[in-house]
C-alpha cells in the first residue's frame, strides 16, 4: 500500500508504510478520526486514517464562496472540559477568540434573550403571568422524578409547566426534533437545556437578566479560516492521513477494509466514523437479528442556507432561534459578528437552518425561497439588502433521535461490532449527541483504550 494523497505535513507520498505492533485503521478524517489519531500518535501508536473526500473535517469544514468563508452550517465550540480547551488552544493559537454569548429568541414579531425560560422580561405580559404561574404550579405539583423514566414532552411540562411549553420549549423543540416530543426519551438532556430556579426566573422577568445560562454562555471560533481551522490543525501534524481514499467494504471476519481502489487493508482495530446507518452498506457480515435492528435507527437532517450580505452590520447577534411555525428556518446566525467573514471586512453573513426527517419531509425546491422571504420577514435582511454570496449544505445526518427504541438498539449494534474489533466512535459512528468538545475528548479515551490494549 502506497501513500498516494496526503494532507499532514508529515505525510510523504510514495513511501511504503510499516506499521509497528497492531494494525490500526480509523475510517473517517472528522473531528473524531483526527482527535483519535493525534491522540494515538501522541503515544508513539501509529494508525492510518481513510478519509474519502478531498480535505479532512468532515462537518468542521468550511468553503469559500464570493470571498465568502461559509462553514457547513454554524458551528461554535464551546467547552465544559479544561483539558479540550488548552488543547484547541494550544493547535490554534492566536487563531482562537472568546466571546460572550449574545443568543435571543424571535417570537411574535420581537426578540427576547435566550434562554427563553430565564428571559420572561419584555415579552407581552399575558405570556409573562401565565409562564410565571404555570412555572410555579408545576414546581409546586410535581414530584421530584427521575427524568429517565419522564418522555421529553412530560419533562418540559414538570419542569417548566404549561406556559413556557406552549410559548417556546414545545414548538422549539417539535421544529427542531421533526418528531412528537412525546416520542423522544430524555438521555440525550445532559445539561443542554438550563433550568432556572424561581428566583432566577423572576430575576429575570423583572429586569433585563444579564445572568449567563447554560452550557454555551461562552463560546470559542477561530478569528479566521471558519471552522475548519481546527481540523487542520490536527491534520497538520498527522503522518498517515489519506484524504480521497473511501473505504467501500469491511470484512470483520477477515478483519480486512477494501478501499473504493481495490486495495485491502488488514487491521488489528478498526476505529470507525462512518454514520451507524450505513455500516450493513458496507459490511455484509451481520446476523440477521442486528441487520434488522438498524432499521430502527432514527435521525433528523439540517438543511443549511448560507449567505453573504453586502453590508458590515446586518445584526449585531450571534444567532437567534425561531420557535414560530409559519417561519422556515429554527435558528440564524451571524458569523461576522465573531470572526473574519469576508476579506474587505466590510461585509455581513448569516446561516440559517431547517430540520427536516423521514417524519417531516422537506420540499427543497422551494425551502429557499421560503427562507429569503422569512429572513425579510423577520426584519434580518431588508429589501435594499443584496446577498452577494450563497451556499446550500444538505446536511442527510443532523441529530441522533433518541426514541424509546434508541439505548436498546445502539447498545446491542455497538457492542456486535466491538466484539468484531470495531469501534464506533464520533457523532454518527457512536449514534450520539456529540458536540465538537465531545468527539476531541472520546479521541483520547479511545486512543488510552487501544494503548492500554497493546
Ligand atoms: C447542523 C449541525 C450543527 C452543529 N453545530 C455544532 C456546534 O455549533 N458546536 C459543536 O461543538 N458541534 C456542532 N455540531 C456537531 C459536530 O459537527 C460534530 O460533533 C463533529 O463534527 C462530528 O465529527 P465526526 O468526526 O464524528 O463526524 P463527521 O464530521 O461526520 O466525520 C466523519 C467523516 O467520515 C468520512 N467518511 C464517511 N464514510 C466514509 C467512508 N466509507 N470512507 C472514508 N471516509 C468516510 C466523512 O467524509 C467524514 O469526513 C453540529 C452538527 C450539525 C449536524
Amino acid at each position: 500500500m502506497y501513500c498516494v494523497c496526503l494532507t499532514g505535513s508529515g505525510a510523504r507520498a510514495g513511501k511504503k508504510l510499516n506499521m509497528s505492533r497492531k494494525k490500526i485503521i480509523i475510517i473517517g478524517g472528522g473531528l473524531s478520526g483526527l482527535s483519535t489519531a493525534w491522540h494515538l500518535q501522541k503515544k508513539g501508536i501509529e494508525c492510518r486514517i481513510f478519509e474519502k473526500e478531498r480535505e479532512a473535517g468532515g462537518l468542521c469544514r468550511s468553503k469559500q464562496v464570493n470571498d465568502f468563508t461559509f462553514d457547513y452550517d454554524g458551528h461554535l465550540l464551546h467547552f465544559r472540559h479544561e483539558y479540550a480547551l488548552r488543547l484547541v488552544k494550544s493547535l490554534l493559537g492566536n487563531n482562537l477568540a472568546e466571546h460572550k454569548r449574545s443568543a435571543w429568541i424571535y417570537c411574535r414579531g420581537r426578540y427576547s434573550r435566550y434562554p427563553f425560560q430565564a428571559n420572561l422580561y419584555g415579552l407581552p405580559s399575558s405570556i409573562v403571568k401565565e409562564c410565571l404561574f404555570e412555572f410555579i404550579k408545576a414546581r409546586r405539583n410535581s414530584c421530584p422524578s427521575d427524568k429517565n423514566t419522564l418522555n421529553f414532552s412530560e419533562w418540559i411540562l414538570r419542569t417548566f409547566g404549561r406556559g413556557i411549553a406552549r410559548h417556546f420549549m414545545v414548538p422549539y423543540n417539535k421544529k427542531f426534533w421533526t418528531v412528537p416530543l412525546r416520542s423522544l426519551t430524555c438521555e440525550w438532556l445532559d445539561g443542554f437545556i438550563p433550568v432556572p430556579s424561581l428566583h432566577q426566573l423572576i430575576e429575570g422577568t423583572v429586569e433585563e437578566s444579564r445572568r449567563l445560562y447554560g452550557y454555551n454562555a461562552r463560546f470559542w471560533y477561530p478569528r479566521e479560516g471558519g471552522i475548519q481551522a481546527l481540523p487542520r490543525a490536527f491534520a497538520n501534524s498527522l503522518k498517515y492521513l489519506y484524504t480521497r481514499h473511501e473505504v467501500k467494504n469491511i470484512d470483520m471476519r477477515k478483519k480486512l477494509v477494501i478501499l473504493r481502489t481495490g486495495e485491502r487493508e488488514p487491521f488489528d482495530y478498526l476505529v470507525s466514523t462512518v454514520p451507524l446507518p450505513e455500516m450493513p452498506r458496507l459490511t455484509g457480515g451481520f446476523p440477521s437479528d442486528i441487520r434488522r435492528l438498524f432499521k430502527k435507527l432514527r435521525w433528523n437532517s439540517i438543511f443549511n442556507f448560507n449567505a453573504g450580505i453586502d453590508r458590515p452590520d446586518a445584526s449585531g447577534r450571534h444567532w437567534a432561534y425561531f420557535p414560530e411555525k409559519r417561519i422556515s428556518f429554527f435558528r440564524v446566525g451571524f458569523p461576522h459578528n465573531f470572526s473574519a467573514v469576508h476579506p474587505s471586512g466590510m461585509k455581513s453573513s448569516l446561516y440559517a437552518e431547517v430540520a427536516y426527517s423521514r417524519e417531516k419531509p422537506l420540499d427543497k425546491r422551494r425551502v429557499v425561497t421560503l427562507i429569503k422571504n422569512d429572513l425579510k420577514r423577520t426584519g434580518i435582511l431588508d429589501r435594499y439588502d443584496r446577498i452577494c454570496a450563497q451556499d446550500i449544505n444538505d446536511i442527510p445526518y443532523g441529530y441522533p433521535i433518541y426514541d424509546a427504541h434508541y439505548a436498546r438498539v445502539r447498545g446491542r449494534i455497538l457492542s456486535y461490532l466491538e466484539n468484531n474489533a470495531v469501534l464506533c466512535r464520533g457523532r454518527y459512528g457512536a449514534w450520539r449527541y456529540m458536540s465538537m468538545e465531545d468527539v476531541v475528548l472520546e479521541g483520547k479515551q479511545t486512543a488510552e483504550l487501544i494503548s492500554a490494549n497493546g
